[in-house]
This record gives structure tokens, sequence and C-alpha cells, in this order.
């Protein structure tokens, strides 16, 4: 009888309606309330298309129905149910936490969840082509190759049957036209099953005990949170195979995360060769079928092995087990627009509430994760030496001071021999320099100008091999001008400083004949061209590599046995960021990690003026421990990040006075709070960027306050940006 009234109580009355709330990917909070069709109303989590102003949008059934206080002509209605995988309970729970730790609107977090348009369309057929009735009247050699591999009567797509027989489309279009091949509907593709049978590693003992804590974890079940914290070349990936081993045997999905997926095609082949397919990929160059394919696949729980960019944590999993974070260190897990989120942070949360345990691997982890393993909260595996025995790199500093290169050049006598000694070995050399373009400046010896963008405060770069000048902040173009933009004389302008193009050119001078290969993202206009350059470097066929950060990431080239750090001081000189030490640790860590995997006599050689900087001291000494004790000692002293919170808020605007007047009224508006310091504003470390100039305010806050609430209060607060003048907010910014 309770039941009976309440369902009376649920009956609209008059001037009553039943409304159902539905969030839209835009740029709103809330989601808003619409009639259902007729009939039920759908769940949470569905689909659907509805009316918002003129247009129509697709957005997600936010929460249950309800009776609302509206006349029914008041309130538009759900125009369809789209057939689309509703987004599952873990993923809207996802987005409202995103949405309220970054202080972004929820649609924009929504939106990062439906970044796959396509996968809303209706799929329609697919059609491939099969062999049928005669040959042709007219046969010609290329015809004759279609004919050869159609010959199996298999049904393959136009641009598969034309790549296997080497011929172009046309060939395929006339044959049918011919009558020689039938065009047939296709059954849509299926993502490969990963086996986690197909072929299991022998594991080295320390391998094994590690892998069998994680999969410990993973049969648990629950949430859990592993540091996978082992040495380059401990064999990390082996170890969290197993994991995922484990995961898939037990019919779930998992997702690896990594950074540069799209230059990783090495980790697709390991995969592919531990489990007999790749896993399918997640990232920015992909296109727009693959994408909505994939992301069907995923919401239907078919792909169960996914490798992406960290924006794969908003696809929709259907029953994901298990969560992996590789390189789980590295800065390009913060994503810097829109919703900024730290990728690493999400999917701990995702592993939250999804109940699935979290492997974050890393041979340098972040302070973040080593203190949340000191503190008991993440377990820490650790792998103190290299599979197969080999030893870790010997490095070793080369003081600039004592041993300077020559004038206009970049490499100390010492490097040069030590390079010249490891091709004498047969082995390959690294040169690594985390500076794109030729110079990094370009002076002028007659007047003193330097040459700036005129929209961001910064030096243009030189790239003499494209004959121009650019900002890397951006994208400013200039040719390479032969006279002084300011005084006019011509002939003065000079390049000062070495990026990898100038260092290069060294390389050439010095051997001539050896080959070598440049991997900075300067030399490579595409994805393939990336790769290439990879597998030119791991097959060994280029003997010296010049490269940026693009080296350091995780690849493992067999042949490489030096590391040679052109400047070691480059990043700690990064105006007073207090995360400058661990990242150059771990940077210079990471690349020098790049030598003698497979064999010992790997060398790291670190040119630098002050080889007695704590950081030179632990890299050479291998004394990682002590450094991360000084650390976070330093972060805890002061209260930072991960022993305090910290959000950034940049003031922007198009003429400085704006900018500054509204972010020192911003300053002032702060609600009082006795234990949240807020300091600034002052210009940002970069003040004008794109024409855009900049203010910084930081807030920080002990671990036990609701820095977010603070946050919302005080923008509540916040005086009217008028103008120019825009505002975003950075909680846990990258540097600070
Ligand atoms: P890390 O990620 O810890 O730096 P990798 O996982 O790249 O190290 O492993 C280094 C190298 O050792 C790779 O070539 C890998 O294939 C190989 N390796 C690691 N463990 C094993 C194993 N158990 N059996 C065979 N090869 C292994
Ligand atoms: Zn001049
Ligand atoms: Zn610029």
């Amino acid at each position: 009888q309770a039941a009976q009234a309440r369902l009376d109580l649920e009956e609209p009355q008059e001037g009553q309606v039943r409304a159902v709330p539905v969030l839209v990917p835009l740029a709103l909070e809330e989601a808003y309330d619409y009639q259902p069709p007729e009939g039920e109303a759908p769940p949470p989590g569905t689909f659907v298309r509805v009316p918002l102003g003129s247009a129509r949008r697709i957005g997600v059934v936010w929460g249950a129905a309800r009776t609302a206080d509206v006349a029914p002509k008041k309130l538009k209605s759900i125009i369809e149910v789209l057939d689309v995988p509703a987004l599952p309970a873990v993923s809207r729970r996802l987005v409202d936490w995103v949405a309220n730790y970054t202080l972004s609107p929820r649609g924009m977090v929504l939106k990062m969840m439906m970044s796959a348009p396509r996968a809303f369309e209706p799929e329609g057929p697919r059609f491939g082509y099969r062999a049928a009735g005669p040959p042709p009247d007219r046969m010609t050699p290329a015809r004759e190759k279609v004919l050869n591999v159609a010959a199996d009567g298999a049904v393959r797509a136009k641009a598969e049957l034309a790549r296997e027989a080497g011929v172009s489309a046309a060939v395929i279009e006339g044959l049918a036209a011919a009558g020689s091949l039938i065009r047939v509907e296709m059954p849509p593709p299926r993502p490969a099953l990963p086996d986690p049978e197909h072929a299991p590693p022998e594991l080295a003992p320390e391998q094994a005990e590690a892998a069998g804590k994680l999969i410990d974890a993973v049969r648990r079940g629950g949430f859990s949170v592993c540091l996978l914290d082992g040495v380059t070349g401990a064999g990390k990936t082996e170890v969290y195979f197993e994991a995922v081993a484990a995961a898939l045997a037990r019919g779930q999905q998992v997702l690896i995360l990594l950074p540069e997926i799209a230059l990783t095609s090495q980790f697709l082949d390991r995969f592919a060769k531990r489990f007999g397919c790749r896993p399918m990929e997640w990232h920015s160059a992909m296109g727009a079928a693959e994408r909505g394919r994939i992301w069907r696949a995923v919401a239907k729980g078919e792909a169960r092995a996914v490798a992406g960019a960290r924006s794969a944590l908003f696809l929709p999993f259907a029953d994901l087990g298990l969560t992996v974070v590789d390189e789980e260190h590295e800065q390009s897990f913060k994503q810097e627009d829109y919703v900024r989120y730290q990728a690493r942070d999400v999917a701990v949360v995702r592993g939250k509430l999804g109940k699935h345990p979290v492997i974050l691997s890393s041979a340098t982890p972040s302070i973040e994760s080593v203190v949340n393993a000191r503190q008991g909260r993440y377990e820490h595996v650790r792998l103190t030496s290299r599979y197969a025995g080999a030893a870790l790199p010997d490095i070793r500093a080369i003081d600039l001071r004592a041993d300077p290169p020559e004038r206009g050049r970049w490499l100390s006598p010492a490097l040069v021999s030590a390079v010249r000694d490891t091709l004498a070995a047969d082995k390959q050399a690294l040169l690594f320099l985390n500076r794109r373009g030729y110079a990094p400046l370009t002076l002028c010896r007659a007047c003193g100008y330097r040459i700036e963008c005129p929209q961001c405060s910064a030096t243009l770069v030189e790239h003499r091999a494209r004959g121009k000048l650019t900002c890397h902040h951006c994208g400013f173009v200039l040719p390479r001008p032969g006279d002084c933009p300011a005084c006019g004389v011509s002939g003065k302008l000079v390049p000062c400083g070495p990026g990898v193009e100038r260092v290069a050119e060294e390389v050439a001078e010095r051997f001539p004949d050896v080959p070598a290969a440049i991997l900075s993202s300067d030399f490579t206009t595409n994805l393939s061209e990336v790769r290439e350059t990879i597998a030119r470097i791991s097959s060994g066929k280029a003997r010296i590599v010049i490269g940026t950060q693009l080296v350091a990431k995780g690849h493992h080239f067999p042949g490489l046995a030096l590391v040679g750090v052109v400047d070691g001081d480059l990043s700690l000189a990064q105006g007073g960021d207090p995360r400058a030490a661990e990242r150059t640790f771990q940077l210079m860590q990471q690349v020098i990690g790049r030598a003698g995997r497979e064999e010992s006599g790997g060398v790291g050689l670190i040119q630098t003026h002050a080889p007695d900087h704590p950081v030179m001291r632990a890299l050479i000494s291998g004394d990682r421990d002590t450094f991360l004790a000084r650390e976070i000692a330093a972060r805890e002293a002061a209260v930072l990040p991960p022993f305090g919170r910290l959000a950034a808020i940049i003031v922007s605007a198009g003429a400085k006075p704006e900018a500054e007047r509204y972010a020192q009224a911003l300053a002032k508006a702060a609600p009082p709070a006795a234990r949240i310091e807020v300091m600034g504003p002052a210009e940002a470390p970069l003040v004008l960027i794109r024409g855009r100039y900049r203010y910084r305010l930081l807030v920080k806050a002990p671990r036990n306050v609701d820095l977010q609430a603070f946050l919302r209060a005080w923008m509540d607060r916040a005086p009217l940006a008028k103008g120019s003048v825009r505002v975003i907010i950075d909680v846990d910014p990258y540097s600070f």
C-alpha cells in the first residue's frame, strides 16, 4: 500500500511534469531538465538528443527522473534516445569529481568523455570485395595481382585489398565493374582479443616477486595503488604485463597510460609479443572514424586492452579491472588547457570510484608518489637491478670550467673523445640537449638587439634548416633576416647558444662519415617519420643520435653505450621553480638510462658548470634516496605539495595595466581564511604569451583544508572580469 501511495505522489499533478536532467557537453555547470519521451523515462547514463537554444545537442541523462513544478509547455522534450551504450555510473562520477576538483564546468569534463563524435552516429554498413564470376575480358598485370590475392575467397575492404595487391583502388573498382569482383556487406570489425597465456615470459626472481604482488592486487580486486619503482632497464613492463594478464584472464578491461603514446610503436610491439595482438590505441593523432569505433568497442567491453594518452581515462570502460600509468613522473600527464587535470591523479581517483587496482610505474617516481608510498597509501614495489644483470650506467660530470669546448663549439674535448671511443667499440652514442632548433637567441652585434617575439616575452629560436626564426610559445614565424630589424645594419646578426640542430652541425663536422639521426619534433613533420627515426636508432643504423627530451621516453636502444648531456645546467636554471631539481634529476636519469641496457658498460657524461650541485652529486653517486629525502624535507618545510595544497590563478588581458589591475582587485576579494595563504599577484614566469599579459596568484593551504571550497567562494565574490580579462584556475600547477 505504501508503494501505491508513493507512485500516486510521483504522478505529475496539474502544473507539474516529469523531468529528466540532461547534461550537455558545453561549458555549463548543471544539467538541464527535459521531458522524457513517450513511455519510460530513460535511466541515468543514457545518451539522448535534446533541443538547446536553436540547436540540437547530444547529452547524457544525469540523474533520475522526478516530478517538477513546471507547466508541461515550459519544458522541452527529449528528441531521441540514442542507440549507444549508456555512460557507466563510474564515468559519470568521474566527471563530477574532475569538475569539482579542477573547478571546471561539468559539461566541459563530459565533453572529454564524448570526444569521439562518430561514436554517436549510426554505424553505416561496411562493404568489401570478394572474387566472383569469370576473369575480365581485359587482363592487366595489376588486375592479375588483385585476383591472385582474392583467390582465397575472403572478403576484404577496398583499401585492404588494394594494399595487399600493391595496386591502386581504381583497379579494384574496374574489376568490380567487369564483374570479376563482387561488392558485399562486411560484418563490423571486432577488436582482436589479447590472450593472457600467449607468451608468458620467464621472469627474473626479483621481477617474479614484484609481479606476484601486482597480480595479488588484481586478484583481490578492489581499490589499491602500487608504485612499481625500478631502475631503468629493470624490466618493469614485463612485470606489469603480468598484472595485465591477470586482469584479462578475469575477463576485465585494462588501460595503460603512456606519455607520447603516438611515438611508442615499440611498446605496441612488445604488447603484441606478450599477448598475441596489439592493444587498441587512443591518442590525438587518430582519425575520426577510428575514434568512434574504439569508443564504442570500449563501451561495449569488446576492447579489452587500451594503450592511450591521458585522455583515454575518459573512455567509457564497461568493466575496467586495472589501470597502469607508465612513466608516472612524466610532465605530459598534466593537461595544461581547458580542463587542467593531472592524469596520474585522475587514474587513481578512477580506481577508487571503480574499485580496481592502479599501478604507477617509473624509474624516477614523482615526489608525490614517493611520499604516498612512504606514508603507506601506496604499496611500494621495488626493482633494484637491471634485467639480465646489466649494470646501471656509470655517470660522471664533465666540469665545463676546467674542460670547456673550443669557442663556438658545444662539445668538450672529453665528450668528443668519449664519442670517438664509443664508435670505435662499434657502439652508439647519444647527445642530449633539450632545446629544439639551431640557436635559442639571435643577437645584433652592432646595436645589441635581441630578436624577440612580438606576441610573447621570449626570444625567437632560429631553425636554420627551415631558414626561419620561430616562437616556441605561439608559433610566430619570421624569415631569417639579413639586416638587423632594429638598427638596419646588415651582416651583424649572430646566433647565440646551441640547439639540437647546431649540435648536429658540430657532429657532422667532427664525424663526417658517421651516420647520425636527430630525434626532435623539429625534424619530423609526422608520426611515421618519428617512428622511422626511432627504428633507425634501435636497429643501429644511426651511430650518433642527437636528441631532445623525445629520446628520454622509455625507448629501448640496444646498441646505445654512451649518453652525453650537452647542457646539464639548462633545466636547473628555471627561475625559482621548486620542482626544477626534481625535474632535472628525472630527465637526466631517464635519458642516461637509455645507455647500456643490454650490455653493461653504459656511460653517462654530463657537461655542467656546477658539478657540486646536489642534483649532479645525486646523479653521479647514484644515491637517489638521499636526494629524494632532501627534496621531500624541503617540500614539507615549505608546506608545498604533496604536504600542502596549491592552486595558481592566472589573470590575463590584452593590456598589461588591465591584467594587473584586475589581478589586484581579485586578490582583495579573497575571502578571509585563517589557514590559507594567497601570494601575489606577480608577473607570471612568462609575462606575455600570444599577445596576452599574465599575472599569477598562488594559493597555498594545508592538506586538510578544502581548497576547492575556498576557491569557489572566492570566485563567487570576484569582481566582474570585463573587456579582455580572463581568469584561469590551475589546481596542482605543474611548476610553482
Ligand atoms: P624498464 O621499463 O624497467 O626500463 P623494460 O621493461 O624496457 O625496462 O625492459 C628492459 C629490457 O629487458 C627489454 O628489452 C625487455 O624486453 C627485457 N626484459 C625484461 N624482462 C625480461 C624477461 N623477464 N624476459 C626477457 N626479456 C626481458
Ligand atoms: Zn642592430
Ligand atoms: Zn610568441
